[in-house]
């Protein structure tokens, strides 16, 4: 059998457990099949701190370049990792700089088995969270204040105008925050959430704190109310979908409530909490896609879940672990079918079709990680280890071949 020919993705690897299960998806689901054609990016924690971080922006850049990345989970350094990893510098999160530069929006949307029940019984089609990628807390200036003191807002505008207003007297020692938002990023925000709407002919529902955040959180509901009046009210009304717009709060609980099937759009904050929250809920963290998409139409696909480091010390003192690698098989899956159809590569296309079947079928068949064992009501599964799983998906993936 020929391989399947490709034009370049940006392949990004990481760290840990999933840095295994990267290698181990290439040798056994990928390179069998597929010419494999990427540009490779170590985004390994060793690697950051050598380069000091410049291959995070070159990978970056590159996606920019060829339209379509991959990404394996990566550490996000602490204290603690500063320490294990003799790290030069606490370096910032991957994923917060490759969204800084890409700008965008990332969606979240569970994969969603017959076997494998949602927590939230009433919710029988997927909620897919639209986070916006872009500034807030992930790109604030912080500052512990030390003690008594004034912490002022300050403003110089272009042309040496201020504005200038007391955020509080300090009477004793406390922490300060500045975050910021651009009107152009939510701006983008709005159009790829409309969009992604109309392309997959779901609601949008869209939350912020705007009775609180006067200012800031009024702006996003504002220019979403803007844009959607202007260029998309008809379009969704042709398309039979709704736009809705409500407090964070209220959205909670109808969320909660819904039976699932549309796209919830949440302020970038919201959307890292909630998405944690709405994939737990369906199952595993495991089962979670996660793609950015940037307002040039790059698109950079990965796993919602972390390194899975307790598992990754497991397996370096030689105990076989049972880590779920169907999030990152997705992100692959997601980025070769984006190549494929960028290109009209077709055959391309088709693999990433089978490849999500294959994985999908294993699991109704009833072999599959531990994380699933426990979720599913039937009695005739067995708890696969993550090699024996991804055996088990390479010769379904072969029958299809
Ligand atoms: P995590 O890696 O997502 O793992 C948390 C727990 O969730 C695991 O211990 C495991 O539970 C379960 N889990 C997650 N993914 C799983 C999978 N594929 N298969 C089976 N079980 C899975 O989160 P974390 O432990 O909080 O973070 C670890 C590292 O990942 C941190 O250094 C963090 O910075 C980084 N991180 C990276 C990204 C990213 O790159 N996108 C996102 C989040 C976190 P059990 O132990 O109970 O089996
Ligand atoms: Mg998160």
């Amino acid at each position: 059998m020929s391989k399947i020919p490709m034009n370049t993705i940006v392949e990004m690897d990481g760290d840990e457990m999933t840095r295994i299960l990267w290698k181990m998806i290439k040798d056994e689901l990928l390179s069998p099949f597929v010419e494999l054609n990427t540009e490779y990016y170590d985004l390994g924690l060793p690697k950051r701190d050598e380069t000091n971080d410049q291959i995070t922006v070159d990978a970056a850049n590159a996606i920019k370049k060829y339209h379509v990345g991959v990404k394996c989970a990566t550490i996000t350094p602490n204290a603690q990792r500063v320490e294990e990893y003799k790290l030069k510098d606490m370096w910032k999160s991957p994923n917060g700089t490759i969204r800084a530069i890409l700008d965008g929006t990332v969606f979240r949307a569970p994969i969603l088995t017959a076997s494998v029940k949602p927590y939230v019984k009433g919710w029988v089609k997927p909620i897919t969270i639209a986070r916006h990628a872009y500034g807030d807390i992930y790109k604030a200036t912080e500052y512990r204040v030390p003690g008594k003191g004034k912490a002022e807002l300050l403003f110089t505008g272009e042309n040496g105008e201020t504005f200038r207003k007391t955020i509080y007297d300090f009477e004793c020692a406390g922490v300060l925050q500045g975050q910021y938002n651009k009107d152009s990023s939510i701006e983008s925000f709005a159009h790829a959430c409309f969009g992604y709407a109309l392309d997959t002919k779901q609601d949008l529902w869209f939350a912020t704190k705007d009775t609180i955040s006067k200012q800031y959180d009024q702006t996003f509901k504002l220019i979403f109310a803007d844009i959607f009046e202007k260029e998309y009210k008809a379009r969704f009304e042709k398309a039979g979908i709704e736009y809705f717009y409500t407090l964070i709060d209220d959205a909670v609980a109808r969320v909660i409530r819904s039976e699932g099937g549309f796209i919830w759009a949440c302020k970038n904050y919201d959307g890292d909490v909630m998405s944690d929250m709405v994939s737990t809920a369906f199952g595993s963290l495991a089962m979670m896609t996660s793609v950015l998409i940037s307002p040039e139409g790059d698109y950079e696909f990965e796993a919602a879940h972390g390194t899975i480091t307790q598992h990754y010390y497991k397996y370096l003192k030689g105990e076989q672990t049972s880590s779920n690698p169907i999030a990152t098989i997705f992100a692959w899956s997601g980025a070769l079918r984006r190549r494929g159809e960028l290109d009209e590569n077709s055959p391309l296309c088709g693999f990433a079709d089978k490849l999500e079947k294959a994985c999908l079928d294993t699991i109704e068949s009833g072999v599959m990680t531990g994380d699933l064992t426990v979720l599913c009501d039937r009695k005739d599964v067995r708890k696969a280890s993550s090699t024996e799983f991804i055996a088990a998906i390479r010769n379904k993936l072969q029958d299809m071949m």
